[in-house]
């Protein structure tokens, strides 16, 4: 595997032992990212060096020791200065063998996707609410990406953000509204071609109604903006206004109106 190249694994950052002896081997549906809510630069914390990089590693596993989880909880560290660190110890092993480990990132909350702890969940440095990333740690999360893809079996559709599994606001606004952007780049990485509606995350889905979250439903909502139907704030979340606006939709295009974008009313908003 090409990621066995580019990842700095535990034994070589230090890692301290697991608390078990091993983890559960799980089947990825998902490639998670995430931010870690530290610094930006110029006072990032690894400061874009490498031994910087096993630093950070190195207080981020003490951390998740204290909190009480028995190893990082992540799978993937992507730090400033483009370095990729193993997290959960087994993490580089597994996926050699097209699995992950049951890791800790991706709590499942009530009405978001599933199985987040399943699948591999990339700790990307820094707050990317409104910052956006350079490019040399925007460059090293696409080959990622793109890596765990291949490695895994997962579509680039399905990368995902933390905030669609957990009550989170990682990984930040800036860095959520990039997926589609990281979807592409990671395809166009792997040589493969995704329409629209499948960088916009679009693909899993039979149908979109209340409720749900995510890139889909921003690009969702942006259509219906466009098509002069307002869903109030451009904010990834089907909420009441989003319904209303769909409704609308339907009715002015002789859909049926059930508030539900099946797939007759997402070929008429053409996505
Ligand atoms: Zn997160």
């Amino acid at each position: 595997m090409p990621i066995n190249a580019t990842v700095i694994t535990t034994d070589e950052w230090g890692a301290k032992p697991p608390r078990v002896p091993s983890f559960e081997l799980t089947t990825a549906r998902y490639v998670v990212v995430h931010h870690t809510d530290s610094q930006n630069p110029p006072k990032d914390s690894s400061k874009r060096t490498k031994d910087g990089a096993m630093a950070f590693a190195r207080a981020i596993q003490n951390d998740h020791f204290k909190r009480g989880w028995s190893d990082s909880g992540h799978n993937f560290l992507n730090t400033t200065g483009g370095f990729v660190l193993e997290g959960r110890t087994g993490t580089v092993d597994a996926i050699k063998h097209g699995n992950c480990v049951r890791s800790a990132h991706a709590a499942q909350d009530p009405g978001r996707l599933p199985k987040g702890n399943e699948s591999p969940g990339i700790e990307n440095e820094g707050n990317f609410m409104s910052f956006p990333m350079g490019d040399t740690q925007w460059a090293s999360l696409v080959s990622l990406c793109a890596e765990l893809c291949t490695a895994l079996n997962v579509l680039p559709a399905n990368i995902r953000g933390h905030r669609e599994f957990s009550s989170t606001d990682c990984p930040g606004d800036w860095l959520f509204g990039q997926l589609p952007r990281l979807r592409q780049d990671a395809a166009t990485k792997l040589g493969i071609e995704i329409s629209p509606a499948e960088a916009f995350g679009a693909a899993r889905l039979q149908e979109v109604a209340f409720g749900e979250f995510g890139p889909h439903v921003m690009a969702l909502q942006r259509r219906l903006l466009g098509s002069g139907f307002s869903p109030g704030a451009i904010d990834g979340i089907f909420g009441e206004n989003t319904r209303e606006a769909v409704i609308s939709f339907q009715r002015d295009h002789n859909l049926k109106v059930t508030g539900r974008v099946d797939k007759l009313t997402r070929q008429a908003l053409g996505l």
